[in-house]
Parts: C-alpha cells; structure tokens; sequence
C-alpha cells in the first residue's frame, strides 16, 4: 500500500533537490509537473528562475519533459518558454501518457525520475511505472477544488501511513 504513495525523495522545491545525486544514479530523463511544482496556479508563463534552471538542466545532460493533467494551451505555453515537450491532460497516475512518455524516450523507468507536489497523481503515477518519484511542497495553496479534494484524501494517507513527515526532507 504505502509503497505506491512513498516518494523515493523528498525535496522542499525544485531548487533544492540533489541533481547531481540523481546523475549519480544514472537519471537521463527528469518528467515535471507544472501546477505548484514549477508555478503557482496563477502563473502564466514560467519564471526566469525556472527558465534559468531548465536550461541549467539541460547543459547537465538531462533531458527534461514536462507530464501534466493541465489543459493544452497552458502546458504548451509552458514548454515553448522551457524549450521542452509537453504531455498534457495526463490524468496522472494514469497510465497513458507514462506509457507513451516510455515509448517515446526509449529508456528504461530506471534512468527516469518524475517531480511533482501531489502524492496521488506525481508520486503514485511515477511509483506505479517504476520511476524514481520526488515529491516536492506545493508552491502556494491557490488550488482548485478537484486539487483540494486529492489533497485532504492526501493527507488522510500521509497520516495513516506515516508516508512522510511535512518538512522532514530526505535524498
Ligand atoms: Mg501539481
């Protein structure tokens, strides 16, 4: 049970994960989520910070791909500013779009690690392909309601299976 929802890592933010531990690991291919993992809800377009990250990323040698249940036009307006692909209306922890990212990329789950605020769509969804899972705290709490909902299930979970402790990150 908790090991479909336990992240392999646990990061404040997407700043402040270990990507050279990840290289160490042997992880060519990062999938992120957009909603509160790489902008507020809010957000238009990504910051300068992100930007400046992706492009950061990529110079390392990973190569970056954004999974999202978004709608289209603010996942490709997204990628187009990242200069990466986009797979939208995911319905994450479905198995579509996984399965397609995997025919795609051609690389085994095990080079692969997915980022993302939401135990049961980023974590569970990764988890479920045998893809390293990082979870990371959502950027703001301006979240629909369908988000709101996934979070108090979330945090019934968080509790009764102690799948981690807020603030207590882990590599
Ligand atoms: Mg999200």
């Amino acid at each position: 049970m908790t090991k479909l929802y336990k992240p392999t890592i646990y990061a404040k933010n997407i700043f402040e994960i270990n990507y050279s531990k990840l290289k160490e690991k042997n992880i060519k291919y990062l999938l992120f989520d957009i909603d509160n993992t790489i902008a507020d809800n809010r957000e238009k377009y990504p910051s300068s910070e992100i930007i400046s990250l992706f492009k950061t990323l990529q110079k390392q040698g990973f190569k970056l791909v954004i999974i999202t249940n978004s709608l289209p036009h603010r996942a490709l307006r997204f990628a187009k500013k990242l200069n990466v692909k986009a797979y939208y209306l995911s319905f994450k922890p479905l198995s579509y779009n996984y399965h397609r990212i995997l025919r795609k990329i051609k690389v085994s789950p095990n080079k692969i690690a997915a980022i993302g605020d939401q135990i049961l769509t980023d974590i569970k969804g990764a988890n479920k392909h045998n893809i390293t899972s990082i979870l990371v705290d959502k950027i703001s709490s301006n979240e629909s309601f369908i988000t709101k909902l996934n979070r108090y299930k979330e945090n019934r979970l968080i509790n009764k299976y102690h799948i981690i402790k807020r603030g207590e990150y882990y590599e």
